[in-house]
């Protein structure tokens, strides 16, 4: 990190607070526009939601019913754009949702649409029709057939239902005799996907001459005009800068960042957490081939069963109120167990237990705060909050989703651009956000740089330095969990990691002394973070209550 005595002096600057996708998506479509930014996370790049969601890209079929027409429509349209312009993050999923009854759930839909679904005439109802919730055929059809026409000229083909074929082989549960199918796409790895925005913007500053900087595990202090990064790791290290504007893209962090900087603001976030679990159970992966499921648990709720590379699944998500600081999440063995109900109660081959859980992660939306009655009723698009009474201009991101972080992006470039009195050069609409390096296995090319495995893994160890040396990795967390994504490789084990760690050493990312205690860092939040223990033992849903994760 640079020093005070380098301030940054080429003007207009941006400071972005926060590296997750949507904090990286803003940085590449300033830097499109010709405005220097500097990008800062007090953890690491994709560290908050970004990396703890479900890993689609969709249109969110189930906000239809909420009436959300806009965010689907623009949902459908961002993926659509990341679907030709990502492809080698963003694919095509065959979702298939199983259905028992072909009529039903009609007049729950109207309520629920009218936001009458939490009033005492839904109550009401509920009491009569314990089953009022409980989705058929006929209206999820109407629900695809709505989602295709918002999809306008979509890529994918168009959704489908109807008796399930096959029925007897199938490992289905006989109880759901009708199936209704659609797509959406899969990201398998939003950390790399934010890594290439970044990786990008970082280009697009250097062919233009501009300043573009990526600091992770530092904080941003105000003293009047200026900015001083605090480097977290390293404190003797600052910088002094002046910027333009405080983009606060700190996510479900984004009261207390105000809070840090001793802005006033109302209170703007109100996010809900939601856990996932990854199994390896094979009936579970047989019965999805190479889509998922999307179905309903018993309080009505939607949740994904996706497949994870070629031998794992991926289930969540729960979604419940959350008021702690958003590090501390951890998937509760209840909410595990939630899931794995649903899980058994459709494939019923699967007979998940707790055993079958190889790792879980939890995260928090940073979803706007307001009296919804539940967590599901909050509304799931995205607002820009401006704060102008301060020294520097600073706008808040509220909401959003991975499928929508280049609209976002656009969004706030524009507010920048006319506070700046810029004009808007360029549209990241057509422009493709390549890999930092080829991964082989989802380039046409062949080309040999790095070696994945089917979920996304890097496996090849040379190719590591490359990464190490490019992708802003400073702790072997970082390199573990976001850049060669190893929480996901059931073979993760102490020599590895100590491995891992001496390649740091030997790229001087860290002192040959702390090889050891960033082994023990790693191995603790592996353990506490995600439930992995990394002795190749499956630790069966420990007791993290209050884990200090930071
Ligand atoms: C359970 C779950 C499932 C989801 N599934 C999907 C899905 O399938 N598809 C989809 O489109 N969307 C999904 N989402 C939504 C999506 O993941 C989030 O909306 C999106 O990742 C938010 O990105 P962000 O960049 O705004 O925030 P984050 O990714 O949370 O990034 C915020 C960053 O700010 C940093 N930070 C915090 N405080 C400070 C500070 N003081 N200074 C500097 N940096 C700071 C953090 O370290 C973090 O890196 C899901 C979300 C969750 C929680």
């Amino acid at each position: 990190m640079r020093t005070d005595s380098e301030q940054i002096a080429d003007r207009p600057l941006v400071l972005v607070v926060g590296a997750g996708i949507n904090g990286a998506a803003v940085a590449r479509e300033l830097t499109l526009n010709g405005v220097s930014v500097v990008v800062v996370d007090a953890n690491d790049i994709a560290f908050g939601a970004t990396s703890r969601s479900s890993r689609l890209i969709h249109g969110g079929l189930r906000y239809l019913e909420r009436g959300d027409f806009a965010l689907v429509r623009e949902s459908l349209r961002e993926r659509s754009i990341l679907l030709k312009t990502a492809p080698q993050f963003v694919r095509p999923l065959r979702l298939r949702i199983p259905v028992r009854r072909r009529f039903g759930g009609l007049i729950w839909s109207v309520l629920t649409f009218l936001g009458w679904d939490r009033s005492c005439l839904g109550r009401f109802w509920l009491r009569c029709f314990p089953n009022a919730r409980e989705r058929g055929l006929w209206l999820i059809r109407l629900g695809l057939w709505m989602y295709d026409r918002l999809a306008n000229s979509s890529p994918l083909p168009p959704g489908e239902g109807g008796r399930r074929p096959g029925e007897g082989r199938s490992t289905i549960d006989p109880r759901y005799p009708f199936a209704c199918e659609y797509f959406d796409a899969q990201i398998l790895s939003p950390e790399r996907f934010t890594i290439a925005l970044l990786d990008d913007a970082r280009q697009l500053a250097q062919e233009q001459k501009l300043t573009f900087d990526v600091h992770t595990h530092t904080l941003a202090e105000f003293h009047g005009r200026e900015v001083s990064l605090i480097d977290r790791l390293n404190r003797n290290a600052q910088i002094t800068l002046q910027p333009d504007v405080i983009i606060n893209a700190t996510g479900a962090w984004g009261d207390a960042t105000l809070a840090d900087w001793r802005v006033g603001s109302p209170k703007l976030f109100g996010g809900t957490k939601g856990s996932h679990f990854v199994t390896a159970n094979r009936e579970l992966r047989a019965a999805l081939g190479d889509g998922g499921l999307y179905a309903e648990a018993s309080d009505g709720r939607m949740v994904f069963v996706l497949p994870l590379g070629e031998d794992q699944t991926l289930v969540g998500t729960t979604d419940e109120p959350f008021d702690a600081r958003p590090e501390t999440a951890v998937a509760e063995p209840r909410e595990i167990d939630y899931l794995i109900d649903l899980v058994n109660e459709v494939v019923h081959s699967a007979k998940l237990t707790r055993e079958d859980v190889v790792m879980s992660y939890s995260g928090i939306r940073p979803l706007p705060f307001g009296r919804a009655d539940s967590p599901s009723s909050i509304p799931r698009g995205h607002w820009i909050e401006e704060n102008t009474h301060g020294p520097i201009p600073i706008l808040t991101l509220i909401g959003g989703k991975l499928t929508t972080c280049r609209a976002l992006g656009e969004e706030v470039a524009d507010r920048v651009l006319s506070r700046l009195q810029m004009p808007r050069l360029a549209s990241s609409r057509d422009r493709f956000v390549g890999q930092v390096f080829n991964l082989p296995n989802q380039d046409q090319s062949g080309s040999e740089e790095l070696r994945t495995n089917s979920s996304g893994q890097v496996e090849n160890l040379p190719h590591v330095r490359d990464i190490i040396r490019h992708e802003w990795v400073r702790t072997l967390s970082d390199l573990v969990e976001r850049r060669l994504l190893l929480i996901f490789d059931p073979r993760l084990d102490q020599p590895r990691l100590r491995e891992l760690a001496m390649l740091l050493a030997s790229e001087g990312v860290i002192r040959p002394d702390q090889v050891d205690s960033e082994v023990t860092t790693s191995a603790t939040r592996l353990r506490q973070v995600y439930g992995i223990n990394i002795n190749g033992a499956v630790e069966s849903i420990p007791d993290r209550a209050n884990p200090d994760l930071d």
